[in-house]
């Protein structure tokens, strides 16, 4: 059994076809190894031993051996020894999942330094300060993972042993009156480490392993265990990323950053992850190690003039400081993105003017990024228009139709601070401090903004909970730009001049203090903090050219149509900007609940008799009729399904004793008579009750008045020379006999309608299929009916018996006890209401083949759902208005990728 795979010096077990077994990081440091480019030998222990050392907490046997003669491979190369007192050898130890899972895992820098080892390293590079700095930097990591986190410490909040060593070195450079790490002097560095490893024994009673192999061992099972970690699981259950992947682990010969001002390291993207432009895009520091550009502890410069924002303008960049290295990384960065046809996010180390990259990986970004960089790649022919299409999800659409704040009030607002604008989009909330209090508070239904000196991954389940983040220091890479741009949200970081009082819950910034739950509104586009509350305003997606261009594959690839559910004209329109090809479902009841008509309706609910309700539903027509008239021509030429009334009539009727002496006193009938007659309407299961079609069966007048409104107003369009075409729709039909009934009532009106009118009027009819009685007789109902929609809503709610009122009690613990994996009202429930879906569609189509048949119900706009809708022959789908180009995608997607 092989388990360990070597990569160095031209050659590599792996590739990156091995993510699987290397995890992203090793499979993608061979890839890079077999394309040529400089990477520092090492080799990679694949995730099977994970997953071993899970289940027995214990390795195989022959991995000592394997992991040695991969050593050796490494020292060979290198011409240093691990262990060895005159010539060390350093390596990292460092996490890689299938998945990447940006900073959830724990890496080990400078394994290997010992008292023993350090006189020998101090000698060979003729430089005593970086080796204290390196040493000081592996008593902290590996304090860390994997004497404290490894070893199941659980400290308190804020009294980690990383924070405890932290503040040491804090108050270490007070004392010293320096501010940058590096100023510190070698006494002082070695005074440090001592401090560090006698407050190490103190607080976790155990003591810092003095011996090369003990720290390799403690290192990579740490790594190995960090993929259980609290964050890591957290991070996963978000992610939907499944729980026995497991990582794998990489062990590295290290190079060095830190050994002087001809060294650096850096992070960068081939293009720029927040805005999707084609340029090279990075931040680099001098004289540091990796962790320090990421961990976001100064302020890095950029990379390059394309690089710059307005808080880095002053500081130098790599592209002027070292002209030749620069070049060098800018043809490899090209390299990378050519050979992966994507986005890399990279990282590289220089030492002694020599470059090292230490890591590739397809990049994150944020959706309007994802969108552009998806067009223009397929404009530059890196990747087809499928591809393209692939590369955009739905939440990148639903981020960009998010909203930013209204300019004209941001205009007029007072800049409190200024940061890096880390993710785009406007955001307000309530500041907290703490990851907990933004989850504890999110869940009681308020809106926050975390506020952290700089986030790690400890604060993620917060950082999830919060509008929008706000951090004091780090750079455009840092832990909470990755991870705010990975899920679209509204952040800025590197804000230096908050000061955050922990203790006292309070930050102070340009002298303004604001405590916990004061109000704070972020642009995370620009980078500006106000105080207070600015409101938000919708996207103009018409001047997104990406958007409209990736729209435009989209539709080219598609045969699934796209509707829209819209009860008003401004809808309607709105609609038709995002795309939508016709209305799949109009309720008509919503309009019954203005003011002006709701007594009219009640009137009808009322009346006694045929006569009286007949009166009083007439003065309903012309309302009706005008709302029919402001949709139907809103949305033509394409079609309109309009749904006869369809809940139960008490739920016009009012509740308490107030508002029923109002209404009786306006409909001048005595108070005992309207009691009785509400008292009446009572049902004891409204939903199961006296609703859809049986109330047109009950009162066919209320159908007839809505016929002839539909009729009406088409005649009406049509006589103003636009194509109209209504599809009246009966709801909750059982049996054919019920829909048989209502098209009668229907189709008499259109034929008294065409009479008066003169005109000739297109319309079908047809019917909701949302009973499982009317999937079960679909072939009977198909002879009868031009058309069937699919209620999903209805037809989940008859399906499972599950109320969607009520389900809120139960669905928690349904979800905690993987009864069902997800709520079927939102993703439809593909093997049981799925499986009535495809029945009635069977049936249906046995009878007529042509049989135009759609969905309604809240699942039009799920991705998930709608890939089955279109796997199911269904010829559209129909959502709200802002899903409409979800839907787009997503039926251009399931095209490409059945
Ligand atoms: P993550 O997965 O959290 O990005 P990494 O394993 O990439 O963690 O390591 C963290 C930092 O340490 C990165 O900046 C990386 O470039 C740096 N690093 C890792 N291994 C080495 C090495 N062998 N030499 C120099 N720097 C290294
Ligand atoms: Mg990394
Ligand atoms: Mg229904």
């Amino acid at each position: 059994m092989n388990d360990v795979y070597f990569f160095g010096e031209g050659k590599a077990d792996g590739s990156a076809s091995d993510k699987n077994l290397l995890g992203g990081k090793g499979a993608n440091l061979a890839e890079m190894i077999n394309l040529g480019i400089p990477v520092p030998p090492g080799f990679t222990i694949s995730t099977d031993i994970c997953r071993y050392y899970m289940e027995r907490d214990a390795y195989p046997d022959d991995l000592e051996n394997q992991v040695q003669h991969s050593l050796k491979q490494v020292e060979k190369i290198m011409g240093q020894t691990f262990g060895n007192f005159d010539n060390p050898l350093l390596v990292s130890i460092r996490s890689g999942a299938r998945k990447s899972m940006p900073g959830m895992m724990e890496t080990i820098l400078n394994v290997g330094l010992t008292s023993k080892t350090i006189p020998g390293l101090i000698t060979k590079s003729k430089d005593e300060r970086f080796v204290y700095d390196a040493y000081r930097r592996l008593i902290t990591m590996y304090a860390d993972v994997v004497m404290e986190k490894a070893a199941c410490i659980k400290p308190q909040e804020g009294e980690g042993i990383r924070e405890k060593l932290d503040k040491i070195m804090e108050s270490l450079k007070n004392r010293e009156s320096v501010t940058r790490d590096g100023d510190l002097s070698i006494e002082n560095l070695k005074e440090l480490c001592d401090i560090y490893k006698s407050t190490i024994k103190k607080t976790l009673k155990s003591e810092f392993p003095d011996d090369p192999n003990t720290q390799l061992w403690g290192g990579i099972t740490a790594v190995f265990k960090s993929w259980n970690g609290k964050r890591a699981v957290s991070y996963r259950n978000i992610e939907n990323i499944p729980h026995d992947w497991g990582t794998a682990v990489n062990i590295q010969s290290m190079v060095f950053g830190n050994m002087g001002d001809n060294c650096a390291t850096g992070v960068a993207f081939t293009r720029n992850p927040a805005t999707g432009k084609n340029n090279f895009y990075g931040e680099w520091l001098p004289n540091a190690q990796g962790e320090d550009v990421v961990a976001g502890l100064r302020t890095p410069n950029p990379l390059n003039h394309m690089s710059c924002s307005n808080k880095a303008k002053n500081l130098p960049s790599l592209e002027e400081i070292m002209p030749e290295i620069y070049g060098k990384l800018d043809t490899i960065q090209k390299q990378l993105e050519t050979h992966y046809r994507d986005m890399q996010d990279i990282e590289f180390t220089i030492q002694n003017g020599h470059l090292w990259m230490l890591q590739t990986r397809v990049g994150k970004r944020n959706g309007a990024a994802a969108i552009r960089m998806a067009v223009e790649m397929a404009e530059e022919g890196l990747i087809d228009e499928k591809i393209a299409l692939m590369r955009v999800n739905s939440d990148d659409l639903d981020e960009i139709m998010h909203p930013m704040l209204d300019k004209k009030v941001e205009k007029q607002s007072k800049i409190l601070a200024a940061g890096l604008p880390a993710g785009p989009g406007g955001g307000s909330g309530q500041i907290v401090f703490t990851a907990d209090d933004a989850e504890s508070w999110h869940k009681d239904g308020k809106q926050v903004i975390l506020v952290r000196s700089e986030t790690s991954p400890e604060d993620v389940h917060g950082m999830f909970a919060s509008e929008a983040i706000l951090t004091a220091r780090g750079g455009m890479t840092s832990h909470a730009a990755l991870v705010a741009r990975g899920w679209g949200k509204c952040c800025v970081v590197g804000c230096a001049d908050l000061q955050i009082s922990l203790q006292e819950k309070s930050l102070s910034v340009n002298g303004i203090t604001l405590n916990e739950g004061d109000w704070l509104t972020l642009n995370g586009s620009n980078g500006n903090v106000y105080n207070g509350q600015i409101p938000l305003e919708a996207v103009n997606l018409k001047k997104n050219k990406y958007f409209q261009k990736i729209m435009e594959i989209a539709d080219s690839h598609r045969k699934l149509l796209v509707r829209t559910n819209a009860d008003s004209p401004g809808d309607a329109q709105q609609a038709r900007e995002f795309g939508a090809e016709g209305i799949g479902l109009c309720r008509t009841e919503h309009m019954f609940f203005d003011p002006e008509r709701i007594s009219a309706m009640q009137e009808m609910i009322i009346a006694e008799n045929e006569t009286n309700r007949r009166k009083a539903i007439m003065k309903l027509l012309p309302y009706q009729r005008g709302d029919f008239y402001g949709i139907l021509k809103a949305m033509a030429p394409y079609p309109v399904t309009i749904r006869l009334l369809d809940p139960p009539l008490h739920e016009f009727l009012p509740q308490d004793d107030d508002q029923i002496s109002r209404l009786a006193n306006e409909l001048n009938v005595p108070m005992e008579a309207l009691n009785a007659r509400i008292e009446k309407l009572h049902e004891q299961n409204p939903m199961l009750g006296h609703r859809g079609c049986r109330l047109g069966v009950s009162f066919p007048e209320i159908t007839e008045m809505q016929a002839r409104a539909i009729f009406e107003a088409t005649a009406q369009l049509v006589q103003e020379n636009k194509i109209i075409l209504p599809e009246v729709m009966v709801p909750l039909v059982g049996s054919v006999t019920e829909f048989i009934h209502q098209k009668e009532i229907i189709d008499n009106m259109a034929e008294i309608v065409k009479k008066e009118t003169g005109v000739e009027i297109e319309y079908l009819v047809g019917t909701m299929i949302e009973l499982p009685r009317a999937c079960a007789t679909a072939d009977k109902i198909a002879e009868e009916a031009q058309f069937f929609s699919f209620g999903t809503n209805d037809l989940t709610q008859t399906t499972y018996g599950f109320s969607r009122d009520d389900i809120g009690s139960f669905l928690p613990d349904y979800l905690n006890h993987k009864i069902i994996p997800i709520d079927p009202f939102q993703s439809i429930d593909q093997e049981g209401v799925g499986c009535l879906v495809k029945m009635g569609v069977e049936k249906g189509r046995g009878v007529n083949p042509k049989l135009k048949i759609g969905i309604c119900g809240e699942h039009g706009g799920d991705p998930k759902s709608i890939r089955f809708f279109h796997e199911t022959g269904l010829d559209y789908v129909s959502c709200s208005p802002f899903r409409v180009p979800i839907a787009r995608l997503t039926a251009a997607q399931s095209e490409i990728n059945p």
